[in-house]
């Protein structure tokens, strides 16, 4: 069995005979002297072979990708490497093996490939070979390791929920799983273990953990897979700041493992509210400021008819002030911000330049002196700064001038990826109201209890009810959230019923988890971290395919194995299965 890994000698085991196994990654044929590189999990150690060695003409043989051993002597090279942690030693071969032999490749397998990613995904087990995706999987495995450590030294339980579950009606759509034993019934594969991991702790488990397969058949983004990983966690007897602190224990050892950052903690907390009114996102980026200010009052008395219609209709005008762009910003660059913000529903961005105290630009011209004064003295203008606005509904505005305001950010260069900014969102509203629907959702799940002083309005005023849930936001990504968990029976059923839901279709999804609140359910409270999304921060990647070892397509399909694929007619036959043109 192979015990050794190449990285593990340096000069001091010079004159030591050592056995490898590993890939030809590179050969070098200098006219007598041949050089491999060869290639095992932990990287590459150099071979050396002359002309008068037994080995040499097997050597002069070998392809890129061959597997082989080889036995030699450990000695120090001539020329060393700086880039390489085994720079200093090479191994003078004295056997060599041919494990077995590579057909050439469908590419080359290197770290800045130029291979498509179609391809590399149809040969996603070559494309592991290459060092950055190696490295994420192992770092994926070392984020799980400390994430096991720590939730076992603090008593956690893990344990597993079924794949094969109920469909229930809120969230996301549904993954179906026809039974062949139940004719024409259905499982869902688990969006979340949300309700097991509940009815555990009313099993009296007290303190459960999971890392979970989670499925949802949603469209896909650059963060979402249809499949994805959970650190799910519940604690029973819990209060909002207990499961937080355990939170941020376990985020402060995953980053002290990984990548050796100390994080402080407590992280500092935001309003939603706040979020949505300084950042137009319920997940700050806080590696760089550029808030969203509110200019609504400073145009109160603007004669401008297109903020006063704006504003007549109750609309709202906020901008971001951008420092020292006033002469980098080129109008084609400003008209590439203008078509930006359209895809938020912005059909304009205004824009101003502040330079030698004189304002230009899209709306200087309407400014009054007033405004003038007053924007020099609100944002502090210095020569060179822009403001760009957007006048509008306050959701629109929000989202528009927050997305340009990352937008702005990168384009600045000022997201740092070795900046982690952690950030809990607290304070979050229980519903949100669908105008489309004509009804209201729950904003995170309908097992979030509301705070105390909210439950009397469940069914009055849903609008105004507030939720103990929490999400922890790290570099303007969702990272986790949870929530303390409604526990008293007939506050579910409140929610349920605010939810629009009658009594029967209650007990039809829901019978069997509201039932079991009778029977003596612990307070409790708990939170799920997205593995790939932390594990996309800790690489620093923002494909959530490079943390991922057999990943999917935008189109949720497995170029490699080539599923979903059609099934034998005999099978839907099995299943009482009939598909339809
Ligand atoms: N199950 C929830 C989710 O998937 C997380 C939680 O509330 O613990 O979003």
């Amino acid at each position: 069995m192979k015990q050794n890994y190449n990285t593990m000698y340096q000069l001091e085991q010079v004159g030591k005979t050592v056995t490898l196994f590993g890939w030809v990654a590179k050969k070098r044929n200098l006219g007598g002297l041949i050089f491999i590189d060869l290639r095992d999990r932990s990287g590459v150690i150099q071979l050396a072979l002359k002309p008068e060695d037994q080995a040499y003409s097997i050597a002069e043989s070998l392809h890129s990708e061959d597997v082989i051993t080889a036995t030699g002597t450990i000695i120090e090279r001539a020329s060393k490497n700086q880039n390489l942690v085994t720079g200093d030693i090479e191994v003078e071969v004295t056997s060599l093996t041919v494990l077995n032999r590579a057909q050439e490749l469908p590419f080359e397998i290197k770290n800045d490939t130029t291979a498509l990613e179609e391809t590399r995904l149809m040969y996603r087990y070559l494309d592991l070979r290459r060092e950055t995706l190696k490295h994420n999987l192992l770092m994926r495995h070392r984020i799980t390791t400390s994430i096991r450590t720590y939730l076992n030294e603090l008593n956690f339980v893990e344990v597993e929920t079924p794949i094969l579950c109920k469909s229930t009606p809120e969230g996301a759509r549904d993954y179906l799983v026809p039974s062949r034993v139940n004719k024409g019934s259905f499982y869902a594969l688990p969006q979340s273990p949300q309700l097991f991991k509940q009815l555990l702790m009313i099993g009296g488990m007290e303190r459960y953990y999971q890392i979970a397969r989670c499925f949802r058949d949603e469209d896909l983004r650059a963060d979402r897979q249809p499949e994805f990983t959970q650190v799910d966690m519940e604690m029973s007897f819990v209060n909002e700041e207990e499961v937080r602190a355990m939170t941020e224990g376990l985020l402060q050892k995953v980053m002290k493992d990984t990548l050796g950052l100390e994080i402080t903690v407590p992280f500092p907390t935001m309003r939603y509210s706040d979020a949505m009114n300084y950042y137009g996102s319920d997940k700050p980026d806080l590696r760089f400021g550029m808030k969203l200010r509110d200019m609504t009052s400073l145009f109160h008395q603007t004669t401008f008819s297109v903020f006063r219609n704006i504003l007549d209709d109750h609309g709202v005008i906020k901008g971001i002030v951008v420092r020292e762009v006033a002469n980098s910003y080129s109008r084609k660059k400003i008209d590439g911000f203008t078509t930006y913000v359209k895809r938020y529903g912005a059909s304009n961005l205004a824009w101003l330049k502040y330079q030698e105290q004189t304002f230009t630009g899209s709306i200087a011209k309407v400014l009054s002196e007033e405004e003038q004064a007053a924007l020099v003295r609100d944002y502090r203008l210095q020569d060179g700064d822009m403001i760009f606005i957007i006048a509008g509904k306050p959701s629109m505005v929000n989202t528009a001038l927050g997305e340009l305001r990352l937008h702005i950010g990168k384009d600045l260069d000022l997201l740092d990826p070795n900046e982690y900014q952690f950030l809990w969102v607290v304070d979050f509203p229980l519903f949100e109201y669908s105008e489309e629907d004509g009804r209201y959702y729950a904003c995170h799940h309908p097992f979030t209890a509301p705070k105390d002083d909210s439950v009397a309005h469940l069914l009055t005023d849903p609008g105004k009810c507030y939720a103990k849930a929490y999400d922890v936001v790290l570099n303007g990504y969702e990272v986790g959230g949870g929530s303390i968990r409604i526990h008293q029976q007939e506050v579910q059923q409140k929610m349920f019923e605010a939810l629009g839901m009658t009594p029967e279709v209650i007990d039809e999804k829901f019978g069997y988890f509201v039932r079991a609140f009778g029977y003596g359910t612990p307070p409790h409270g708990g939170l799920a971290l997205g593995l790939e999304r932390l594990t996309m921060l800790i690489c620093k990647t923002d494909n959530i395919k490079d943390v991922i070892a057999f990943p999917k397509t935008a189109s949720a399909s497995d170029l490699m194995s080539e599923s979903p694929n059609l099934v034998d007619p005999k099978q839907l036959e099995e299943l009482h299965i009939a598909v339809t043109k």
